[in-house]
């Protein structure tokens, strides 16, 4: 017994956060003539249908970055948008690295609240066509604009929309309270980091890849703080003031430096260029 379908919450007009079994977050922005979907999870739910529910007017497809369980559910959709040095990163996305993913959240407490089997991932027949988009594309969906900020570090095509009509970003995963350093060095996460806090008078929301995660089914903006501290915890690593501690993630021991709200996980043999 559990949740069966993914669910949505309304963060804004015409604004939705669908929350695809704590697997993944994605997020429908819907303009005066267009949509922009924003991420495709899994692939463990029928998003396109989802989709087509909430919204009547044609829509394009944008993925933050390449990673497994955000591209998964490509293969419902012809075209999407994305960084080009993710695409190689979303051709290799594959079904049971998918179910692997699911049942080790499943199993981190996503299973006591969502009603969902890692069987449930499609394998991918056919990758839609890529197009390529960077800093500064804009997508104009009449009425309000979604503006592609480039952000490296999580992946090296990872990609930002800021909102200024509704003053809010949509982040992916490249700034928020458990900040993965899974290609970038410390310093070029700073980098990313400060090129959004250069931003941060366009928005007062923050809203990630993966609000409500695993068992926690809560969905919130990241809070306030997150991109200082993320900011605080690179100049810690980089002057070799850190106190790193252990944690376990998907299985695996990782090291992170805890600050405020946020914490970063990074390989202390890849701080610096
Ligand atoms: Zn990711």
């Amino acid at each position: 017994m559990g949740i069966k379908m993914p669910f949505v919450s309304e963060i804004a007009p015409d604004t939705f956060v669908i929350n695809e079994f704590g697997l993944a977050a994605m997020y429908l922005v819907v303009g005066e003539k267009r949509a922009l979907l924003v991420d495709t999870g899994c692939g463990v739910s029928d998003v396109k249908g989802l989709v087509e529910r909430l919204t009547d007017k044609p829509y394009d497809v944008f993925l933050t970055h390449g990673h497994l369980d955000h591209a998964g559910g490509v293969g419902a959709f012809d075209k999407i948008y994305a960084n080009e040095r993710d695409f190689e990163m979303i051709r290799s996305v594959n079904a049971d690295e998918l179910r692997n993913y699911c049942d080790n959240l499943g199993k981190q407490g996503g299973y006591d609240v969502f009603d969902y089997s890692p069987d449930m991932v499609k394998q991918i027949t056919k990758f839609p066509e890529m197009i390529n988009v960077d800093d500064g594309y804009v997508f104009d969906l009449g009425g309000r604009t979604l503006t592609v900020i480039a952000v490296s570090g999580h992946t090296p095509g990872g990609l930002a929309l800021l909102d200024e009509k509704n003053r809010i970003l949509i982040s992916g995963d490249c700034a928020n309270v458990n900040t993965l350093a899974l290609w970038g060095t410390v310093e070029e996460m700073k980098t990313g980091f400060e090129k959004l806090k250069k931003l941060s008078d366009k928005f007062d929301q923050n809203w990630n890849g993966h609000v409500g995660y695993a068992g926690m089914p809560f969905i919130c903006s990241q809070p306030k703080t997150v991109i200082d501290d993320l900011i605080h915890i690179c100049d810690l690593i980089l002057e070799g003031k850190a106190e790193p501690t252990e944690s376990n993630f998907l299985g695996r021991t990782v090291t992170g430096v805890n600050y405020g709200a946020a914490r970063l996980v990074y390989d202390p043999d890849h701080i610096r260029k």
